[in-house]
């Protein structure tokens, strides 16, 4: 396994629609690996594909409830929302309010493979719909309620003046 490069936004690479995978090689099974080391390394919950420099439909996360690869991600269902502050790996230090569905469904390809869906709600739906953003050439800035805001030690005191924004304190996705 190996660290790869983290992309970071204004990289054109970040703005482009992702190809299906068809065939999980074993260069795409490494890159998988090497996408849950760098996502960890980084103290990410989500990474997707671009953010490393490839342009494949296919997506890690792990919000604290185990490691999660999903290829060729679908949302089949969303309801309700949730509004609380998001971060990115490809745009490290920052955070912004954004609203997303607070409950989705989203069917993938696993790691064999083989079709199954995962449920989600509060954070793991937030990084899914975050990730799955990444493969469309989406970041959630294009979405963000409000301007970005600076996460330093500095703004601990703001932080917790603004606790409604920040009661859901995000990794970076
Ligand atoms: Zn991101």
């Amino acid at each position: 396994m190996a660290l790869r490069e983290v992309r970071m936004q204004g990289d054109p690479i970040l703005t482009k629609t992702c190809r299906e995978v068809k065939v999980l090689t074993p260069r795409l099974q490494t890159l998988i690996d090497d996408m849950f080391e760098t996502m960890y390394e980084e103290n990410g919950v989500g990474l997707a594909g671009p953010q490393v420099g490839v342009l494949r439909r296919i997506v890690v996360i792990d919000v604290g409830e185990g490691p999660v690869t999903l290829i060729n991600p679908k949302i089949v269902l969303e309801d309700g929302s949730q509004t609380g502050s998001e971060g990115c790996l490809s745009l490290p230090g920052k955070v912004a309010t954004v609203t997303r569905p607070n409950h989705v469904i989203v069917s993938a390809l696993d790691r064999n493979m083989e079709e199954f869906s995962i449920e989600g709600t509060e954070l793991l739906a937030r990084a899914l719909c975050h990730e799955i953003d990444h493969l469309d050439g989406h970041m959630y800035t294009e979405i963000a309620e409000g301007p970005l805001m600076d996460v330093t030690f500095d703004d601990e005191e703001e932080l917790m003046e603004n606790q409604d924004a920040f009661d859901e304190t995000l990794g970076e996705i």
